[in-house]
């Protein structure tokens, strides 16, 4: 199947031969046609499938096809998403696949001034891409009207409800024209989102595309199963050794993400971060920088991260475990993207072990383990405040302090470890930094 024999138009052809996109991806070869011939749309689909292009395509395809404007442009595409930097990469995709037509677009999410945007709006433009409150608002101040829409585009419907969304989704359903083409994409289908689907399409078809499996078997997986106290440790070795080109870090916590970057940055590795609490300049410039190649490791969230666009990523390291097996698929989602392979790294702690096996259940695979590396786990330190109470009651054993982190029995040696022998001096300097600083 090629885009040609989809029946795009010329612009767009050359708009996506240009983007170096050789075929349709599943979910374009599936939702292509159903939306060229006007009908309603649930994808079960999540980013890194191709989603964006497969609903921004034939939306632009409609627009071209139709009568052009005539005075200022009415806003006739409504694309909302729940984060902003989902929104600005939306956009970005509309700015590419349009380059050779005349259609226009915005995007518009909180967390800056409106000046800009509003500015952006009284141009007159075609496509508009938000995030809710921000399209709330203006519409509210009258910046905005959707009494022209003919395209509606909800996406990542099950974050939007995740993220306390629905009541500002419920709002914007009430000003939709009742005639319109809806589409509608979530990662999963939990019971209200089904629910959100029949208010909102109308006898839509149903493409459903499982990234989770075809991800999980095109990334490389790997598990460090390591105590507490080195993971800093562990992720500086990495990151010296074999993970040294552009390197995605997850942590579980804004608070955790923030005290990884001031970490690496003691080691001498410039990160940076992104969640919630940053400001939205401080979230691009980092994303920016990342991207430009600026800097070797961005820390994020899971939130924070969802739907991040980066051309051939190759790492991801979880630095936490997910409690969700399902944000793990997203995380190494990250790299392998469009036929690319990925290296996913993950550090396990003892306490997280029961969300290693929900994963493993998940992608229904077993993940490798790495056991020979520089701070392999030892049940001695993961056990240590009630270890350290026994010792106390046994006054007989060796008290000198010493060699505490001498590893267990877990650490079985293998020689399948990435991190090879020049890593190895380096692992023993850590080594011995480790016994001095605990
Ligand atoms: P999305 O799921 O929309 O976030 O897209 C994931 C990535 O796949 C983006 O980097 C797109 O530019 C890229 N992509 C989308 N469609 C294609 C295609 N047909 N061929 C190659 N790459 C694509």
């Amino acid at each position: 199947m090629t885009f040609k024999e989809l029946g795009l138009i010329e612009p767009i052809l050359r708009a996506l031969q240009d983007q170096g996109y050789e075929r349709p991806t599943p979910i374009q070869a599936q939702a292509i046609p159903v939306l060229l011939n006007h009908k309603d749309l649930l994808g079960v689909a999540q980013t890194g499938t191709g989603k964006t292009a497969a609903f921004s395509i034939p939306i632009l395809q409609h627009l071209a096809n139709g009568a052009p404007p005539q005075g200022k442009r009415k806003i006739r595409t409504l694309v909302v998403t729940p984060t902003r930097e989902l929104a600005i990469q939306i956009a970005e995709n509309f700015t590419n696949y349009a380059k050779y037509t005349d259609i226009r677009n915005t995007v518009i999410f909180g967390g800056v001034k409106q000046t800009s945007q509003v500015y952006a709006l009284n141009k007159g433009i075609d496509v508009l891409v938000a995030t809710p409150g921000r399209l709330l608002d203006l519409i509210n101040q009258r910046f905005i009207s959707l009494d022209h829409i003919e395209y509606f585009v909800l996406d990542e419907a099950d974050q939007m409800l995740d993220m306390g969304f629905i009541h500002d989704i419920k709002k914007l359903l009430k000003l939709l024209p009742k005639k319109r083409q809806s589409l509608f994409f979530s990662a999963t289908m939990p019971q209200a989102i089904v629910k959100l689907t029949q208010e909102i399409l109308d006898n839509p078809s149903r493409v459903t595309i499982e990234p989770e499996k075809t991800t999980a078997e095109k990334v490389e997986q790997r598990i460090y199963h390591v105590n507490k106290k080195h993971k800093t440790a562990l992720l500086v070795e990495l990151l010296n050794t074999t993970h040294t080109s552009e390197t995605l870090v997850f942590s579980r916590t804004k608070h955790g993400a923030n005290k990884i970057v001031q970490d690496l940055a003691k080691a001498g590795i410039q990160s940076a971060a992104i969640h919630g609490n940053k400001s939205q300049t401080a979230r691009q410039k980092a994303l920016s920088d990342f991207k430009d190649g600026k800097l070797q490791v961005l820390v994020a969230t899971d939130i924070a991260a969802r739907g991040i666009d980066i051309d051939e990523l190759g790492n991801v390291i979880n630095y936490d475990l997910p409690n969700v097996a399902e944000s793990y698929v997203h995380r190494i989602g990250r790299t392998g993207r469009a036929g690319a392979s990925g290296l996913a790294v993950s550090f396990c702690m003892l306490e997280e072990r029961p969300f290693l096996k929900d994963i493993e259940k998940l992608i229904k695979q077993s993940i490798p383990v790495i056991e020979d590396h520089a701070f392999p786990f030892s049940m001695e330190d993961a056990a240590e405040p009630s270890l350290k109470k026994q010792n106390q009651r046994r006054p007989s054993r060796n008290s000198g302090g010493g060699n505490s982190a001498k590893s267990s029995g877990d650490s079985r040696r293998k020689p399948s470890s990435r991190s090879g022998s020049g890593s190895r001096s380096n692992s023993n300097a850590n080594r011995s930094n480790r016994n001095t600083n605990s």
